[in-house]
């Protein structure tokens, strides 16, 4: 349990978790589609075992108390940072995602920063009545064992947002990363373990029947589970039989609306990287752009220029900020819906095509005008480096495009005046709205979707909050 201080090199850190030789399950780099590493593929019985130590050690983890839990909590944030390097290169590798810009290093940076967030935020008893009534307080407590599901996109932060509450709380933690990004989550909950008691965190890799048994488990208390709406909905099926407790965050399709009083000069940055932030694997990315007539073109020709600057490479080269599709099916979506969105006579402004010169899952960064609701690209969650820009003329229109789906993670108004971006996102069905800046995230800030999106808040006292049962101590 103690970690090491010294920075291992890359090679060091993978054969920590992964398979041997002819054994487990190839995984490639996103970039250059060779294989590095092999995933361990655990089975439904490993499975059972990781929840049933999960659940030996619960008692003794809720025991230390938060003061000791904290300490620790800090311990796993410092081996973290000391081995941030190679582990946001097995990311860059494994997710595609580049060093540099809002991606593989910034991802660990924030791993750091939610775990210690975590630690340090109180949650004290709340007293409900104490007058000559009585006395009544709600205090919160561990639920148990927490199953962590995760998706492929910010596998290590997301896989945080989920470990740190839930143990901060005094949780055991079961966690089934996503079939994609297997061997990043498993070098970084190897990291965690070096400072952590045995069983208060596993990690159990598997396919997706092994996130089905977790979901399902009886001896699961809580799942907390990041990826997609069919996936979520599935899980709500077995939280039935096990009466699991849920925290769902699921797809989006965010909608932004530029009004007609912004400048297209000073946001055009700000849009650009909340679309296309990890290469628009994001999910409170801006997928679809609503812009007033009057500045349009404008926007589309500033938005364009920052797209065609922008670099994107393989992700071990510094100078990439942009890099490939994570997986082939996800590749495949993003060129369907632009092609879709071509031959119903969309006009793509930049990109709009693979770029087979990079790799084979590299896809132009793409911006897409002349689409309308209804168009595939507009409509489903394209989760890539494609962005579909639709004019409006009336506001009120913007506001029930961006109402029509059924999805409500995040959304954004860019405005020069603030009073009315406010009146226009008080208006908007979803769970975060950002003026002028779209994406950003902070640990004591509550974040999570309605509709669609799912529901539930992670971050700050409400995400501890999802990851306790409240008991009311009366008299
Ligand atoms: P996914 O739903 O395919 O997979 C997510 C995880 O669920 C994987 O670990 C998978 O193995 C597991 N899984 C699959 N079937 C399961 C089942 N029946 N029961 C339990 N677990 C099961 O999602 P993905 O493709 O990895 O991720 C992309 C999606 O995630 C996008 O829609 C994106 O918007 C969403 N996402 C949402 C957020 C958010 O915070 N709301 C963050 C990131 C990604």
């Amino acid at each position: 349990m103690s970690a090491p201080t010294q920075t291992l090199d890359e090679r060091t850190l993978l054969d920590r978790v992964q398979a041997p030789a002819g054994e487990g399950r190839e995984i490639l780099d996103a970039a250059t589609r060779e294989v590095f590493g092999r995933a361990p593929v655990h089975t439904v019985a490993d499975l059972d075992a990781a929840v049933a130590a999960a659940r030996a050690a619960q008692p003794g983890w809720a025991a230390l108390g938060h003061e000791r839990r904290s300490a620790l909590l800090h311990r796993a944030a410092d081996a973290v940072e000391a081995q941030a390097e190679p582990l946001a290169r097995l990311l860059s590798r494994e997710q595609g995602k580049p060093l540099n810009g809002p991606n593989a290093r910034f991802e660990l940076g924030a791993c750091a920063t939610w775990l210690r967030t975590a630690a340090d935020t109180p949650l004290e008893p709340e007293v409900l009545v104490d007058d000559e009534t009585g006395h009544a307080e709600l205090v919160y407590r561990p639920v148990g064992v927490v199953g962590a599901i995760g998706p492929w996109n910010w596998p290590l932060m997301i896989g945080i947002w989920q470990i740190a509450p839930s143990l901060r709380m005094g949780n055991t933690v079961v966690v089934k990363p996503s079939e994609h990004t297997p061997l990043s989550v498993l070098a970084m909950v190897a990291v965690l373990n070096d400072v952590l008691p045995d069983g208060v965190l596993t990690a159990v890799s598997g396919e997706r029947e092994v996130g089905a048994g977790l979901a399902a488990h009886p001896d699961v208390d809580k799942i907390m589970f990041t990826g997609s709406t069919a996936t979520g909905r599935k899980i709500i099926e077995s939280s039935a039989g096990n009466l699991a407790r849920l925290t769902l965050e699921l797809g989006g399709n965010d909608a932004g609306i530029v009004l007609p009083d912004a400048d297209p000069q000073a946001i055009a940055q700000d849009l650009f990287w909340g679309a296309f932030i990890n290469t628009g694997q994001t999910c409170a990315a801006l997928k679809r752009l609503y812009v007033h007539d009057s500045i349009h073109d404008d926007v589309v020709a500033a938005l364009a220029e920052i797209a065609e600057a922008t670099p994107m490479g393989r992700g071990l080269d510094e100078d990439s900020v942009l890099g490939p599709l994570q997986n082939a099916q996800q590749y495949d979506i993003v060129r369907r819906l632009v092609d879709d969105a071509k031959a119903r006579g969309g006009r793509v402004v930049t990109g709009g095509e693979p770029a087979p010169e990079l790799g084979e899952l590299f896809y132009r960064t793409t911006i897409v005008t002349d689409v309308t609701d209804g168009v595939p690209l507009v409509d489903s969650e394209q989760f890539g480096p494609a962005l579909p820009v639709i004019r409006y003329t009336d506001v009120d229109d913007a506001v029930a495009s961006a109402n029509r789906l059924d999805a409500g993670l995040g959304a954004s108004v860019w405005s020069s005046d603030r009073d009315e971006a406010r009146r226009v996102a008080a208006r908007l069905e979803a769970g975060t709205v950002w003026i002028n800046q779209h994406g950003g995230l902070h640990p004591m800030v509550p974040f999570g979707g309605v509709k669609g999106s799912g529901y539930g808040l992670e971050f700050g006292v409400e995400g501890l909050k999802s990851v306790a049962v409240p008991q009311v101590i009366s008299g």
